[in-house]
């Protein structure tokens, strides 16, 4: 029982186990390797599909630090390879109709694999498109940027409009730590930042078990927050790329994504201070803008999330508040690790914020403490006085 609490991230993969949760749980991904050096093992992950002509997605970015060198591993080892590159100058590629259409008219009919070279999109969107034509894909991680590596859902844009649906695990991961530490440091602030909103996503799950009934599995729970601890630990040598702290912070993103592919709920990943951030970036979408990354947004919505159950303590059920750490806690462990802090400062304006607290509730329909607040009557009030904190 729990058998997972007890391997190393590298062995986890096709684990099945019975759980103390009461449910059987089975991690699909086929193999992962999160190491130094770890592209060599491409070649060998890539091999069950040697019969069939394999597509490596890059964009301009991600070809220098990890693509070349995966395509001419793979055409030394024989390999039969079609590339397509994404060049977007500077500007931010987002995963649209265009993007999705683009990698699907790539698709031979005796395409068998495709490798997602890049982290965010690039893997969203391949993510996306295989699931859809029912290929495997395996991700070569650019960048410790967010923890879609191992999970399900695959965040897209669908008329301007940011959704989520599901998709499937990729086949392999491979993370290699000297790649990652060629990654821009807003990349791995954000990355940072979206652990650190794990915090606040434990809280909900828990507040959601508790008035709401939802289901929990404590083992999910014990790995997300042994993780945290790992990464919050290391967090100092971010700001330098010290590859032990680039190797735990890639290592927290993808047990999150193991713990919610086990569920197969995206619970143990992302509560309210992720409908904060899906809210802000549709709004700048919607503009024509480039959002922020993804989790800048999450990190800065943290203590923002942090302060809402502050204010709901006198009605929260028991022990629930005690999971979420003060707010100055949060801000402190996100300068730790050289990430923004505060919304004002990632350029979110005072309208934004309070909409999104009145109205986050809604992006999906799922209980948060954004829902309670709504329910206890409390929302507007909390709202107005967060954001005068905030904004004055
Ligand atoms: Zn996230
Ligand atoms: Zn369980």
């Amino acid at each position: 029982m729990n058998e997972i609490l007890n391997m190393t991230i590298n062995e986890m993969p096709q684990t099945e186990f019975d759980c103390s949760c009461g449910r059987h749980h089975n991690f699909s991904v086929h193999d992962m390797s999160i190491r130094k050096g770890a592209i060599e093992d491409l070649p060998k992950m890539a091999e069950p599909f040697k019969d069939g002509k394999i597509l490596v997605v890059y964009d301009n970015h991600t070809y220098e630090v990890a693509g070349r060198k995966a395509v001419q591993l793979l055409k030394d080892n024989g390999f039969n390879i079609k590339e397509l590159m994404f060049d977007t100058g500077d500007d931010i590629l987002i995963p649209d109709e265009k993007t999705l259409g683009r990698i699907l008219q790539e698709q031979d009919l005796d395409t068998k694999l495709m490798i997602a070279v890049g982290s965010g999109v690039i893997n969203d969107s391949v993510k996306f498109v295989t699931s859809r034509t029912g290929l495997p894909y395996i991700i070569v991680a650019t960048a410790p940027s967010m923890d879609g590596y191992v999970a399900d859902g695959a965040p897209i844009v669908s008329h301007g409009y940011k959704y989520s649906p599901v998709a499937h695990l990729t086949y392999g991961l491979i993370g290699d730590t000297d790649i990652l530490q060629t990654a821009p440091q807003d990349l791995i602030q954000a990355g940072y930042g979206d652990v650190v909103g794990k915090i606040t996503a434990i809280t909900d799950w828990d507040l959601s078990v508790k008035a709401n009934g939802d289901y929990r599995c404590d083992t999910c729970v014990t790995l997300v927050k042994r993780a945290l601890d790992k990464c919050f630990d290391k967090a100092e040598g971010l700001k330098s790329r010290d590859a032990e702290s680039l190797g735990a912070l890639l290592e927290a993103l993808t047990l999150t994504g193991v713990a919610m592919a086990l569920v197969n709920i995206s619970r143990p990943a992302s509560g309210a201070e992720h409908m904060l951030s899906h809210f802000w970036e549709m709004d700048y979408i919607a503009r024509g803008l480039n959002p922020n990354h993804h989790g800048i947004q999450v990190g800065v919505a943290t203590p923002v999330i942090a302060r809402f159950y502050e204010e709901l303590a006198d009605i929260l059920p028991e022990g629930t508040g005690e999971l979420c750490p003060p707010h100055e806690e949060i801000e402190a462990l996100l300068a730790k690790g050289g990430a923004p802090i505060s919304p004002k400062e990632i350029g979110i304006s005072r309208e934004l914020f309070h909409e999104s607290l009145m109205k986050g509730y809604t992006v999906r329909p799922r209980y948060s403490v954004l829902q309670f607040a709504k329910d206890k009557g409390r929302l507007e009030q909390i709202a107005d006085k967060i954001t005068e904190e905030i904004y004055g």
